[in-house]
Order: structure tokens, then sequence, then C-alpha cells
């Protein structure tokens, strides 16, 4: 991509840009370059490119998309997010042990990351199984979208609180559609009709009002109307045709993993397409080694993996990071030296993976032609402040380019707006806040930036300069 390449050369990203510019192609930060445009560009810097068969293959592997007859259903791929003490662990939990497959005796009892159940109708959905949009935003931000549909997981007897906006910030942020659970309805002081108000208030309305988000009300810790829901998550699933080619070799991401004392490192990896056997030769991130064995959710071994199935695999030779990458290679050799490339960039690059976006640069990407929305969070000391700077901020939106609030709430800049930054290329405003120590440090790392300000024209001035100052000049 764009980026990797300025900080292989180790140059601004915005001279990637600019010299691709020059050469009459438009890039963005995160764009592949094809191999033509790579060694000219190189070529600019005083640098040589050398392309491996390992490097041709990956790049035609990822190129021949599946023809349309080659694509079967899939299960959808649900994250359960929401506000702590809400019940996301309590849902998972029941629909871990409720759903047990015809014959089978037990329910799931292995965690490992992610599990598919069977409904009576026999059509199923996969579960990630670590809940919360940290979880899920940290996946996004490495690049791997696995997640089809979030349910948002709301008490009832409690109010849309600043997680519950968060969470519904994050999935709108990847695009991902929310069916609403309205839980804990079986307690006495349930009020699902305030939360449906406080929600209507966000411009999210749900179905029995008149709106296109699916909702369902339910009782996590009793398990009642859970079937309900999670029928709704198949009619969500319906709508987006949701299909992937089993039949070649298999793709898709590491949902987590570890050292086991007995067992050596155990990765559970979630296939995406195509379909994963025992033997198969993999590369998952910068590790590498053939599937020695695979493991459902309930400990079984399994000789066969689909799309949409997670499943646990012995035989690498590392714990590779959640939401790295995973593919099966025909060849050892090959899969060895990518693993060993990448290892050796990851070095060379250490943490300077990827540069965001800052307010400086804005005006430079604007004028390159390459930049029409301008994503920020926005967070502030009281409501009142939050709502009229976001108001504001809006307001400033042009032609050419969009001003997207992705998030707004009141309290301290926390890891997790930083999470949604660097998976949105956003900016961070606080306002009258500033970020929490450990926000700070994973804002330096990620090279986010975050503004403060005590005076809200000041930051209106400040985009709007960032703006208007580098707009690019008329012809
Ligand atoms: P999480 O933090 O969102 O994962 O929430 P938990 O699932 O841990 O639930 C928090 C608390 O709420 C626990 O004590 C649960 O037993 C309780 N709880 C969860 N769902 C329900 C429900 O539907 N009804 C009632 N009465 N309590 C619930």
């Amino acid at each position: 991509t764009v980026g990797e390449l300025a900080s292989l050369m180790d140059v601004n990203p915005t001279e990637v840009i600019s010299t691709c510019f020059s050469l009459g192609v438009m890039v963005t930060m995160n764009q592949r370059l094809e191999a033509d445009t790579l060694q000219l560009v190189a070529d600019e810097f005083g640098y040589d490119i050398e392309f491996s068969d390992a490097d041709l293959e990956e790049a035609a592997e990822e190129e021949t998309p599946d023809k349309e007859e080659d694509l079967s259903p899939r299960a959808p791929i649900v994250t359960v997010m929401g506000h702590v003490d809400h019940g996301k662990t309590s849902l998972l939990d029941y629909v871990r042990k409720a759903n047990v497959i015809a014959g089978e005796s037990g329910g799931i009892t292995q965690h490992i990351g992610a599990y598919n159940v069977q409904l009576e109708n026999g059509q199923k959905i996969t579960f990630l199984d670590t809940p919360g949009h940290e979880a899920f935003t940290a996946m996004r931000a490495r690049g791997a979208q696995v997640t089809d549909i979030a349910i948002i997981v709301i008490a009832a007897d409690d109010d849309v609180m600043p997680q519950t906006k968060e969470a519904i910030a994050h999935a709108q942020a990847a695009g991902v559609p929310m069916i609403i659970a309205l839980n804990k309805v079986d307690k006495p002081n349930a009020n699902p009709d305030n939360i449906r108000q406080q929600l209507s208030s966000m411009n999210i309305l749900v179905e029995e009002w008149g709106g296109n988000v699916q909702s369902q009300e339910i009782s996590a810790k009793f398990g009642t109307n859970v079937d309900l829901l999670l029928e709704k998550v198949l009619l969500q699933a319906e709508l987006l045709e949701l299909k992937a080619n089993p039949d070649k070799k298999a793709q898709g991401v590491v949902i987590e993993a570890s050292l086991d004392k007995g067992r050596g490192y155990v990765s559970t990896v979630l296939i995406q397409s195509g379909t994963l056997e025992v033997g198969d030769y993999v590369l998952a991130g910068k590790n590498h080694g053939k599937v020695k064995a695979m493991l459902d959710e309930r400990g079984k071994p399994m000789e066969l993996a689909g799309p949409s199935i997670p499943v646990t695999i012995l035989g690498l030779d590392g714990a590779p990071t959640a939401g790295d990458k995973f593919r099966v290679f025909e060849d050892e050799r090959e899969a060895k030296s990518i693993a060993n490339k990448r290892e050796q960039l990851q070095r060379e690059q250490s943490i300077r993976t990827k540069k965001h976006l800052t307010l400086d640069e804005i005006g430079r990407r604007i004028a390159l032609g390459d930049f029409k929305e301008l994503n920020i969070i926005l967070k502030g000391d009281v409501d009142g402040s939050v709502e009229a700077l976001s108001d504001q901020l809006q307001r400033l939106s042009t032609e050419e380019i969009q001003i997207n609030i992705l998030h707004k709430g009141v309290g301290q800049i926390t890891e997790s707006d930083i999470l949604l930054a660097t998976a949105s290329d956003a900016i961070v405003i606080g306002f009258n806040v500033r970020a929490g120590a450990n926000a700070k440090d994973l804002a330096d790392k990620e090279e986010i930036e975050i503004r403060t300000y005590s005076v809200i024209y000041a930051a209106i001035d400040e985009v709007k300069e960032a703006m208007e100052g580098m707009l690019s000049p008329e012809i």
C-alpha cells in the first residue's frame, strides 16, 4: 500500500501520494499500488524494487475475484456489543449453552474465541466470543473486518449509556448493520420504550417505531425470546446475501492464539472463503506451519472447515496476532519465505506501520483530490458544549468535504476513541477534556492526532482553516 511503501522508504506518505499524482495516478493512503506504479515511485526516491515469485503469486491470488456461480451462502458472523453489565456475556453464554446441534450431547464448553451454532431450522450463525466494541475495532484497525452484523445489547432497566453510544458509533463507522437487543425485560422496572425513545433521539429508529433498525425484547438471563433475536439476525443476514466460495484454498482471519503447555501453539481462525483441511500449509501473519489437527468449539476433531466456520488449529510455529490474515499455500517454501519477509519488514518498520491523518495534512490531501471526508471523534466535558461544537463542525461541510462526527460523548478521551480513530482514519478533538494515559500512549503509537480546546470557536477556526487554507486552487 501507499502507506507501507512510504514507511519502507522512510518518507512521508504524502510525498508518495504526490509522486503518484505527478505520474497521473490518484491514490489514497491505504490503496495498493500496481507493480508498475510501485517500480516508478520507488525509482523517484532512488530505490529499486524486487518482486519475488511469492509476491507475484500472492498478488495474483488476491486479485482473482470469485465467479458468481462458485459462490455459496455462508453463515453470518455476529459480534455482541453494549455497555458493561447490560448482558453481553449472559447472551453469549445462553446462546452457547442452549443451541445444541441435534444428536450432540452437551453445549459448547471450550472458549476458542468464536463459536458456530445451528438453529432448529438448520440455519447457522457464528458468534465472535469476545464481546465489546474494543475487540471489534481492534481487529478493524488491523485491517480485518470479520463482523457481518452487530447485536447491541441495552438493558431496558437502565438508559442508553456511554458505552452503548460508543458501540453504536463503532458499528456505524464500520458500516455493519445493527440489531438492538432490549435486555432484562424480565425485571419489574424494565422500560423498553424509554430505550426506544432515547435511541430515536440519536436518530436510530427501531422497526416498531417505523424505522429500519430491527430490535427484540429479550431476557438473556432466562433465555426469553433469544430465539426471536436469532431469527432477526438471520433475516438481516438474508438481506446482506452473504456468500463465499468454499471450493478453493482457505483464507481468513486469526481470532486469537496462545501457547498451550501440552499442544504447542494453538490458534483460532475464522475461515472467510475456501475450505481448510488438515495437512494444509498455512501462513498467518508472520507465522506458518502445517495444520496438524483442527478442533471445533466442542473440542471435537475436524477434517474440513468451510466459510464462516471457526476452528482451532495446531501446528503453527508461533502465535499470530488477532486480526492477522491467514491463507493456505501449495508450496511450503513460499509460505516460509513470505513469513520471513514479513518478520523482517515488521522489524524495519518497528511501529511505524501507518501514518494517520493530522489536521495539518488535510489540506495537502484535499489538494491531491483524494480527500472527501473528514472524520472526527469529539469528546467534551458537558453535553451542551459537545452538541454545540458537533453542530458547528458539521456545518463546516462543503461540497468538496463532508465532515462526519463518527462519535461524540461526554468524558475523557479513551483508548476506545483512539482505536476507532485508527480504524476510521479520524482525528480526535477534546473540548475541556484530555486523553487518559493509556489513550495517549496508544495515540502516540498509532500516530493519531488529538487536539484539545477550551474555546469552541478556536476549535471551529482551526478545522475551518485546515479545510480552507489548503483547498485546491481553482483552475
Ligand atoms: P456484560 O458486562 O454486558 O457482559 O453483562 P453480564 O452478562 O455479565 O450481565 C451483568 C449482570 O446482569 C449479571 O449479573 C447478569 O446475571 C445480569 N443479567 C444479564 N441479563 C439479564 C436479564 O436478562 N435479566 C436479569 N434480571 N438480569 C440479567
